[in-house]
C-alpha cells in the first residue's frame, strides 16, 4: 500500500467486469506519480481474452436486461444519483487523478471533479426533452421516427484530463440506453478505475459499465477490433485516431474522434489587452499546458506586440511551480518523464528554426521529494514563421509560440493554416473583426473575448486532423442511438393481389 493513495484505495489496478474486479494477473506496469517520480501503482493489463470478456459483459447486459428500455424518469434518476456520488466523493477523485497527472488539486476539483458530475447532471436533463419526429404528408401514411440505444460502445479516454474526458462519454453512452468498455491511458488509470466503482455504488447494474486497463497497443487494439462493440468513441492523438478509424471502417462501425490541436489565439489592437493577457497565460498554462484546445499560437496585431509579450512574459516568469496537491500551485509536472523530454526537445527546435526563445524553455529544478518531478519551467517563444515546426505540432505542454500580423487577412491567414482545427480564440471589441473572424476561421469552435468555456449543449469537435464528429448534446444523443422510421397506414390498405390467375 502506498502512503500517497486514499487508504482505501489498492495500490494495484485492474479491471472490473460485469461488475467484479478482476484479479491481478497478466502483464504489470508501473504508475508514477508525476511530481516525484515516484511509483505509486500496479497496473494488471487485459489481454485480448479479459477485452473479449469485458465486450461479452456488456452484450449480456444490453441484450438481457431491461437496462436499454428503462423508462427515462429511472435513467434520469440514477444519472442523477451517479453525480451525488461524484459530489461526495470530489476530493478523493481529484486525489487520484492529481497523483496520476500532476494538474494541481485546485484545477482538479473546480474543473475537473465539478464538469464529471455535470456531464452526468446534463444528459439526466436532456433525455427528458428527446423527441422523435412524425411525418404525415403522403396521404394514408404516417411515419415516426424514434430512436433507439446502439449495443455496445468503446470508449477510449486520454492521459491529460481523464475524470472529465472519460465521464462525458459514459454519460452520453448510458443515457441513450447503451452499455460500454472503458479503456484509459495506461498512464492515468487511477480515477477512472475509483469512478467506475463510484458508478456503480450509485447503482449502474453490473456489466452496463465495464473498464479494462492496459496500454494502446494491447488493450486498446483488442477493443477496437472487438466484433462485438457498435460504436468507437475515441480522444487521444491524431495519429492514433487515423489507426482506430480505418480499423473501425473494416467493420462499418461509426466513430467519433476528439484529436488534437495547434489552436491560434487571435488579440486585435481593438481588444480589451488587459482581460486578453490574462486569458491567454490561462489558455496556454493551465492544465500543466497539456490540452487539446490550449491555445498555443497567439497571434498578436503589431501595434500591441511588444508590450504584451513583455507582460505575458513577466507574468509567466512568474508563474508558481510545484507541489500539485497545495492550493497555491500553478503549474505543476507534466504527466510522464518522457512527454517531458519530448516537450523540452522543442526549445532546441525552436532555436534551431531562429526562434527567439523569451522565456523558460528548461526543465524546472525543485527540491525534495519534487526533485524527481517532471516539471517544465512556462516557455514562451517569438516564432520566425507560422511554417515553423513549433507553430505547427502539437507540442501539448506549457509552451507558446508568438507571432505578429499587420492586417486582418495575415492574421486569418496564419491562424487557418494548420492541420488542425479544433478551437480558436479571438480577443477584439471591434464588432465588424469579430463577424467576419467568426465566419472565417475554420476551427470547431470559436471563443470570442473568452477563455475556454464549454457549452455542453452545443456540439464539440474539430475541422481538418482535430477530429470527426462532435461531442455534446444532440450530436451524442445521434451517435449513441439509431434511429427506426416506422411506417403504418392510417386506415386499412388495398394491397395489390399477385399470384391469384390461373
Ligand atoms: P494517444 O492517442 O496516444 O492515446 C489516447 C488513448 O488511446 C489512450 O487510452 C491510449 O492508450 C489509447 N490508444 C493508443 N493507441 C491505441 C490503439 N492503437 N488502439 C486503441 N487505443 C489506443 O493520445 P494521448 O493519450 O497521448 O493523449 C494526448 C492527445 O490527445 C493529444 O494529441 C491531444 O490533443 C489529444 N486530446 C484531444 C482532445 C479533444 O477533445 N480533441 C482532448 C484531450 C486530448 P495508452 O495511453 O494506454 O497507450
Amino acid at each position: 500500500m502506498n502512503a500517497l493513495l486514499p487508504t482505501q484505495f489498492s495500490s494495484n489496478i485492474t479491471s472490473l467486469i460485469g461488475g467484479k474486479a478482476s484479479s491481478p494477473s497478466g502483464h504489470q506496469l508501473p504508475v508514477f506519480y508525476p511530481a516525484t517520480g515516484q511509483q505509486i501503482a500496479t497496473l494488471h493489463e487485459a489481454d485480448a481474452d479479459e477485452v473479449d470478456q469485458a465486450v461479452k459483459a456488456a452484450r449480456r447486459a444490453f441484450d438481457t436486461t431491461d437496462w436499454a428500455r428503462l423508462p427515462v424518469e429511472k435513467r434520469q434518476e440514477l444519472l442523477l444519483a451517479i453525480q451525488a456520488k461524484i459530489i461526495a466523493h470530489a476530493d478523493e477523485l481529484a486525489r487520484l487523478e492529481c497523483l496520476n497527472l500532476g494538474v494541481s488539486m485546485r484545477e482538479l476539483r473546480e474543473r475537473h471533479v465539478k464538469r464529471a458530475a455535470y456531464n452526468f447532471r446534463f444528459f439526466a436533463e436532456y433525455i427528458g426533452q428527446t423527441k422523435g419526429d412524425v411525418y404525415d404528408q403522403t396521404t394514408g401514411y404516417r411515419s415516426v421516427v424514434v430512436r433507439e440505444p446502439v449495443g455496445v460502445a468503446a470508449l477510449i479516454a486520454p492521459w491529460n484530463a481523464p475524470t472529465a474526458l472519460a465521464s462525458m462519454k459514459v454519460a452520453a453512452c448510458i443515457a441513450f440506453g447503451n452499455t460500454c468498455v472503458l479503456k484509459p491511458s495506461e498512464q492515468t488509470p487511477l480515477a477512472l478505475r475509483c469512478f467506475v466503482d463510484l458508478l456503480h455504488e450509485a447503482g449502474v447494474p453490473d456489466g452496463v459499465v465495464n473498464i479494462v486497463n492496459g496500454r494502446g497497443s494491447v488493450t486498446g487494439e483488442a477493443l477496437v477490433n472487438h466484433p462485438g462493440v457498435d460504436r468507437i468513441s475515441f480522444t487521444g492523438g491524431t495519429e492514433t485516431g487515423r489507426r482506430i478509424m480505418s480499423q473501425a471502417g473494416l467493420r462499418l462501425k461509426p466513430c467519433t474522434l476528439e484529436l488534437g490541436g495547434k489552436s491560434a489565439n487571435i488579440v486585435f489592437a481593438s481588444a480589451d489587452l488587459d482581460r486578453a493577457l490574462d486569458a491567454a497565460l490561462v489558455s496556454i498554462y493551465s492544465n500543466n499546458g497539456q490540452q487539446c484546445l490550449a491555445g498555443s499560437r497567439i497571434l498578436l496585431e503589431k501595434s500591441i506586440a511588444d508590450d504584451f509579450i513583455g507582460r505575458f512574459v513577466e507574468r509567466a516568469a512568474k508563474i508558481r511551480i510545484g507541489d500539485p496537491m497545495l492550493d497555491e500551485t500553478e503549474l505543476g509536472p507534466l504527466a510522464s518523464s518522457g512527454h517531458r523530454d519530448r516537450v523540452l526537445s522543442f526549445a532546441d527546435i525552436a532555436v534551431g528554426e531562429g526562434a527567439e526563445l523569451l522565456t523558460g524553455g528548461k526543465a524546472a529544478s525543485l527540491s525534495g521529494d519534487l526533485a524527481g518531478g517532471y516539471f517544465v519551467e512556462p516557455t514562451a517563444v517569438f516564432a520566425k514563421s507560422n511554417s515553423s515546426r513549433v507553430c505547427q505540432d502539437e507540442i501539448f505542454g506549457p509552451f507558446a509560440a508568438f507571432l505578429t500580423f499587420d492586417s486582418y487577412e495575415e492574421a486569418i491567414g496564419m491562424a487557418n493554416d494548420t492541420q488542425f482545427g479544433l478551437v480558436s480564440y479571438l480577443w477584439s471589441d471591434h464588432l465588424p473583426t469579430v463577424e467576419a473572424a467568426s465566419r472565417d476561421l475554420k476551427s470547431g469552435v470559436v471563443w470570442v473575448n473568452t477563455t475556454m468555456t464549454r457549452e455542453l449543449r452545443a456540439p464539440f469537435g474539430g475541422y481538418k486532423d482535430s477530429g470527426v464528429g462532435r461531442e455534446g448534446g444532440e450530436a451524442s444523443e445521434q451517435f449513441y442511438t439509431e434511429i427506426k422510421t416506422v411506417t403504418t397506414p392510417t386506415r386499412p390498405i388495398t394491397v395489390k393481389k399477385i399470384g391469384i390467375s390461373d
